[in-house]
């Protein structure tokens, strides 16, 4: 079985957008990194070093907003083998940024994108702007040819879930991709902020909207946390190029204290329960399916669910991005 282990860096300067499905309290961070979160970086990244590991994913609120994240990208790429970064984009707008980022030698970058237009972004987002930004950050970056792989990344919300289909269209136009990972929202239950009735999508509009993109000429796209149970048996055996991955796994963070503190939040609004019907399901057997995430559950009380048989399971498998992620990071 394949196992997926990387390192977990997180930078958090305040964040330009405002997610209908995040909404940071923007008084815990300041718009720079200070000079002890700077340090935590550089102690993240040695214990990551020291412990022999080969990858490492960014990822934060807005890491590129991060004055010196040219800089501590070059110097990571120097030590490790592989670099991901999960940033908004919205900074990619500034072509003489774009062309410093070009040059850190990272592997990839995944870049979130909500729409095939300003109204559908800039909702999910809650940042008017931020569309048309990061429309030419990602431009911007296919341009410079940096050999950085561009991963387009989205979320099913209300905001955009009628939209889905148009997104893709939209993308394959104007970048020459399709959207890679398709996920829906984890959720921060602890955060006061956030109104789950705001943007959370029913398992009956997300099954459309996959049975729409499903006929595209898509070459690979990657669903996770949408449990396959949703799906009849003859949309699974139509599925071509879609995997489904549905298992909680929890960030690898160096041991630092605060990084203690986030490891409990994670965990928390990654919750997943298993339904009555898990029970006949051989994907909750063989440990392939985590279940559903708690808010979503609650959600779609009423869904009609079908656990999947051995059988059905053996003539899907190619569609299952089963991994087992960051083994030994205990729940
Ligand atoms: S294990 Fe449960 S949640 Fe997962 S696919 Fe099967 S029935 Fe659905």
């Amino acid at each position: 079985m394949k196992e997926d282990k990387f390192g977990s860096i997180l930078i958090n300067p305040r964040c330009s957008n405002n997610c209908v499905f995040c909404k940071p309290d923007k008084s815990l961070h300041n718009d720079d990194l200070g000079l002890e979160e700077e340090k935590k970086l550089l102690k993240d990244a040695l214990y990551f070093r020291k412990n022999g590991f080969k990858r490492i994913d960014v990822s934060g609120s807005e890491p590129l907003k991060y004055s010196k994240i040219i800089e501590f990208l070059s110097w990571l790429s120097k030590s490790f083998d592989d670099i991901s970064l999960l940033d908004p984009g919205n900074r990619l707008a500034d072509k003489s940024f774009a062309s410093r980022f070009a040059k850190t030698g990272i592997s990839r970058v995944f870049i979130p994108i909500y729409g095939s237009e300003a109204k559908y972004h800039d909702a999910a987002v809650g940042n008017p702007g931020a569309f048309n930004q990061v429309v030419k950050g990602i431009k911007n970056l296919l341009e410079l040819d940096s050999g950085i792989e561009i991963r387009l990344t989205s979320v099913f919300l209300k905001q955009n879930i009628e939209n889905f289909y148009d997104m893709f269209v939209f993308c394959r136009k104007e970048f020459g991709i399709y959207p890679w990972r398709l996920t829906m929202p984890y959720l921060h239950n602890d955060n006061k902020n956030i109104r789950f009735q705001d943007f959370l999508v029913s398992f009956s509009d997300i099954r459309r909207a996959v049975l729409k993109i499903s006929r595209l000429d898509a070459e690979d796209i990657r669903i996770e946390y949408v449990p396959l149970c949703i799906f009849s048996e003859e949309d699974l055996l139509g599925f071509n190029s879609i995997r489904f991955f549905n298992v909680f796994y929890l960030y690898n963070l160096s041991d630092d204290e605060i990084n203690k503190r986030i490891k409990d939040i994670v965990k928390d609004y990654r919750n997943q329960e298993y339904l009555w019907q898990c029970e006949k399901c051989f994907l909750k057997k063989d440990g392939i399916c985590g279940g559903i995430l708690r808010e979503h559950l609650l959600n779609n009380k009423d869904y009609h669910f079908n656990p999947l048989s051995e059988d059905l399971y053996n003539r899907v498998k190619k569609n299952i991005a089963f991994s087992k992620v960051n083994p030994g990071v205990s729940k």
